[in-house]
């Protein structure tokens, strides 16, 4: 039994997703057509390592949701981050190394075009886990909080959200996210804007997926306690079973699981 963690992402040809547990790295991409079955202990872990029933909020414990840096409000909204000016939230040091950081303002097409933020490191990290197909850098700067601002600009001029369902409902359309660039550079306030990045590279991200469900239906381990399934495909940090249901593993973060795979039957009988 482990812990379940997000999915490792590779951009390649076609993203390649690996699920590390109990010491073995899965390659999902290979696992298309093969069995899944994921059975949850009833138990969860926090990130400080306290076992229970069930997380308090947001995957952490009662105690680190409401003292761990990692829960503070300016994770949630970037644009509440003091680090830069020297005023702590919940713990300055862990907040000046997390948020004095380059980060980068990104528009992407997930189910339709949006605004998010990520770290320098991050970048086409965070694309493969939002399941975006295409993607461009926005602006570069040198702290969590400008990235932050420039975002609460863009913000009434595109989403910032993206809709999960549509994202698993199939491909999204082709945008043109280099004129969407030169459109929203008009909001950014002034004293911003010369972080706006001259290059206008657009990664384009192609996911392994066999079959799009019709009508998603979200599979969560409170309700279900066992998900066993044929995988179809993965995106995002989505797994794509058959009889169009879907798993988000990294809202499942902390479960711990037993995860077991097996040749499709029918599969197999093929051979
Ligand atoms: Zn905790």
């Amino acid at each position: 039994m482990d812990s379940l963690k997000k999915m490792t992402t590779e951009l390649k040809d076609v993203v390649s997703y690996s699920l590390n547990i109990n010491n073995k790295s899965h390659i999902m991409n290979d696992l298309i057509d093969s069995v899944i079955n994921i059975n949850w202990s009833g138990k969860v872990i926090c990130s400080c390592g306290k076992t229970m029933d069930s997380f308090y909020r947001s995957n952490f414990c009662y105690p680190c949701f409401w003292n761990s840096p990692l829960a503070s409000q300016s994770i949630f909204k970037p644009e509440l981050c003091t680090a830069h000016l020297d005023i702590e939230e919940r713990d300055l040091a862990w907040e000046k190394d997390f948020q004095i950081a380059p980060h980068y303002v990104y528009l992407a097409n997930s189910s339709g075009i949006k605004v998010g933020i990520t770290r320098g490191t991050q970048g086409v990290i965070r694309w493969m886990d939002q399941g975006a197909s295409q993607a461009i850098i926005f602006a570069q700067v040198p702290n969590r909080r400008f990235s932050g601002d420039i975002e609460v600009a863009l913000k009434s001029h595109v989403a910032d959200k993206t809709n999960w369902r549509k994202m698993l409902s199939a491909a999204p359309e082709k945008v043109d996210l280099v004129a969407m660039k030169n459109h929203l550079t008009q909001f950014v306030p002034q004293p911003l804007k010369k972080y706006i990045t001259i290059d206008n590279t657009v990664t384009e991200i192609k996911y392994p997926v066999k079959e799009y469900p019709v009508k998603v239906k979200s599979l969560k381990l409170e309700k279900e306690n066992e998900i066993s399934g044929v995988l179809k495909g993965v995106k995002g940090q989505y797994l794509i079973f058959d009889n169009n249901r879907v798993f988000n593993v990294r809202a499942h973060e902390g479960f711990l699981v037993n995860f077991s795979t097996q040749k499709n039957k029918k599969q197999t009988e093929l051979f």
